[in-house]
Parts: C-alpha cells; structure tokens; sequence
C-alpha cells in the first residue's frame, strides 16, 4: 500500500493496535522499545526493531535512520533527539510535530497553549519553587480542594496529588518530591468526556463521537459511547474538542479529555497527541478506527468521507478496560465471559497480568446502550448497571 517505513516510539498496547493495522495495510513498521518483546514487536516479525528507550538519543537515531515517518504512542519522548535527527534527516515527517509533542508533554505549557488560544481549559497557575509558604498561597488563590500535578511525565493520574486544606501540603510535596508541578484549581465535574480528533495534514478537522468515561482510582475504567448527555453537550464537546485540536496545526489523531460541570460548562482537562484510550471502541464501532486513521492520515492515504462516524446509526459502545487482578491472571475471567457474550470482543495487551495494570479491554457493541448495559453486568458479575 506505501512503500515508506513507519516508526513508532513506544511499543506497547497503542503501538501494538497501530501496528496491527499497519501490518494489514503492508506498512512497515519499526518499533523502539526497552523491551525485546514489548506488546508492539510481539505482533511484528521484524530484525529492524530497536531495543531502547524512546527518551534515549542514540536509539532515536537509529529508529530515524531506518524510517520516513516517525510516530509516537507516548509523548514523554526526548524533544532534543528529535530536533537533531529532524536536522540530520530533513526529508523525514514526525507526527505529531516536536513543537506539539513539547507543548503537551508539559502539562502547564499545554494548558498555557489552550488558554492562549482561547480554549476553555481548567485554571492553572505555575509554581516557581516547591515550597510549602507557595503552596499556602496558591490555596489562598484557587481555594480548597486544589491539585498539584506534576507537569512531565504523568500518566494514571500518577503525578497527580489533591490538596484538600492546608494540611495536606507537606505531604503533597513529599508525594511528589523533586518533579516540576503547577496547581490546577479543582474541577467539581459532574461528568468526563472525552473526543478523538483526526486534523489532516491540510488541515481539516474530523472528529469521532463525543464519549463518557469513567475513571477508577484514577484509571480509566469505562468509556460509553455515544456519552449520555443531551445533543446540545455533545455538540458543545465536540466543538470545543475540534478547536483545541485545531489550535495545534498538527497532522494524525489527539485525544482530547474534558470535564463537564453541572450547568453544562466544558473544560478541556488534558490533550494526548496520538491514540488514547477512551478511542478503543472505535476498532468495533466506527467506519475506522482511531489507529488506522491516525496511521492513514499521517501518509496521506485515502479515507472515506465518514471515517469518524458510527459504522450504523444506531450503534452504541462500552469499553471495559482489564486491568490486572489481584492475582496474576484472574482478569481473564472478564474475558472468558465477554468470549461468551454476543457482540463483544476482547482485546488482551499480551502484557504480563499485575494488580491494576492494563492488560487489555473489551469492547461490547450492540444497538442499544441498555443492552451493552447488561452485556457490561454480566461480564462484571454485577447484577444493576454500573452509574457514574
Ligand atoms: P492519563 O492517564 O489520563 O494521562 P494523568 O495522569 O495525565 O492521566 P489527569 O488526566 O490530569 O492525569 O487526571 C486524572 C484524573 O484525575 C482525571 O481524569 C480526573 O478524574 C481527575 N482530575 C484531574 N484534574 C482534576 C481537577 N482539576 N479537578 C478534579 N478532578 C481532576
Ligand atoms: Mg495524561
Ligand atoms: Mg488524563
């Protein structure tokens, strides 16, 4: 289908579905990883693939070297080593574009960019030096509770810590010892949603259905889509979704989170340059899936005119993430369920099971959300729906 090589930084589940719809378009793949069997080269037979880390500069250029395009599943990748091999290969096209991957890989920088471009984000305010009199200062300013994230290398909500009264400061910053944080004043959400965006290199927007996930310790846990709120929310979603997107004048696929408040309100809470999790259902429910868009978009291949839609009008979707058990494995017993279960399909990482890691999702596809509603029960072994 295209003879140029792709390569992708990360080689876990995001880099495994995209390889896996590279590998039934011929695409070539080449995959860095610290892994030699990490989830992506599992499903790739390739001498090409690079044993390393995405933040180290040495396998950064040997990726460079061997590919025309880079991508990323992760962006806590090495911004300097892509600005020197981007120099030392000028014919090559990294998408997303350092200039995004380096507003969005700082959390404070992104919501600066959003803000600048009058994208409605949640209030943020930098923290010179972590000392507990700043943080006093900061509850002063945005109120309890507030939250100190970290501003790089955050993911799970894993850099996140929620100061709920000037109590919690001290231990907020031994939490979050010696990483780079900002404040973010606290989002009483009601809902959260969030939307794929695919922009193509000529700048045009596309955008797949506004969805509603549900988080857990902060790990996504369910993902709804269509989400269940009114039109008018979902047009709002999306438009604001489309506009952040927008702001970025990227090429590929964003996934755009946001809280919803009570009176209706939207707030982008953050931005992932490449395929997120809450676009999982559009593998079994839309025209194309949020991988092989994003690999299709990013080489300039074709795309039907409804790419982002539902594949029917009347589908609906969950997604059910597996995360690991507390025993190695007893996850499977989820699987083994949905495996009975009509219209659904299960996905497994072929990552090792640990407590609460990812290790796979389940997408359940009907033409009602009350009947992906009691597919969802079944395989939870829960007798009432789940409500947020
Ligand atoms: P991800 O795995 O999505 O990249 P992350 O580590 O970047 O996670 P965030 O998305 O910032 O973390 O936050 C994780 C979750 O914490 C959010 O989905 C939301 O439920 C909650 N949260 C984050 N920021 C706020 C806020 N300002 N107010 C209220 N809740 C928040
Ligand atoms: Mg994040
Ligand atoms: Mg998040």
């Amino acid at each position: 289908m295209d003879t140029r090589t792709v390569g992708i930084l990360g080689g876990g589940q995001l880099g495994r579905m995209l390889v896996e719809a590279a590998n039934r378009l011929n695409v070539k793949t080449i995959i860095l990883d610290e892994a030699v069997d990490s989830p992506a080269k599992q499903i790739s037979n390739s001498k090409d693939h690079i044993i390393g880390s995405f933040n180290d500069p040495h396998a950064i250029e040997e990726l460079a070297s061997k590919c025309d395009v880079l991508t990323i599943e992760i962006e806590h990748v090495n911004i300097e080593a892509l600005k020197n091999v981007q120099t030392k290969y000028p014919k090559l096209k990294i998408y997303p574009t350092i200039e995004t991957i380096s507003l969005i890989k700082d959390k404070f920088l992104q919501k600066g960019h959003l803000t600048k471009n009058s994208i409605a984000a949640v209030k943020s305010i930098p923290i010179p030096e972590n000392t507990v009199d700043n943080l006093k200062q900061i509850g002063n300013e945005l109120g309890y509770p507030f939250v100190l994230k970290s501003r790089t290398f955050a993911y799970d909500g894993r850099g996140n810590f929620v100061i709920k009264s000037q109590d919690d400061i001290v231990q907020g910053l031994v939490t979050l010892k010696d990483r780079p944080l900002y404040a973010e004043k606290w989002a009483p959400f009601i809902k959260e949603l969030a939307v794929m965006v695919i922009r193509s290199i000529d700048g045009k927007i596309f955008s797949y259905p506004v969805v509603e996930t549900v988080h857990q310790d902060n790990i996504c846990h369910l993902c709804y889509a269509p989400a269940r709120v009114p039109d008018s929310i979902q047009e709002t979603a999306k438009l604001l979704a489309e506009n952040a997107v927008q702001s970025f004048r990227d090429c590929g696929i964003f996934g755009v989170e946001m809280f919803l408040m009570e009176d209706g309100e939207l707030f982008v809470n953050e931005i992932a340059p490449r395929p997120h999790n809450s676009g999982h259902y559009t593998i079994d429910s839309c025209v194309t899936s949020q991988f092989e868009a994003h690999l299709r978009s990013i080489l300039s291949l074709p795309l039907p005119k409804n790419f982002t839609q539902f594949a029917t009008s009347n589908t609906n979707a969950i997604m059910l993430n597996v995360l690991g058990g507390n025993t190695a494995n007893s996850e499977l017993e989820f699987c083994k369920k949905a495996l009975e279960t009509a219209g659904c399909s299960v996905y497994l990482y072929g990552k090792e099971s640990r407590p609460k890691r990812k290790v796979g999702h389940i997408n359940i596809i009907s033409s009602s959300m009350k009947d992906c509603e009691r597919k969802l029960d079944s395989i939870l072994g829960v007798s009432s729906t789940i409500t947020p």
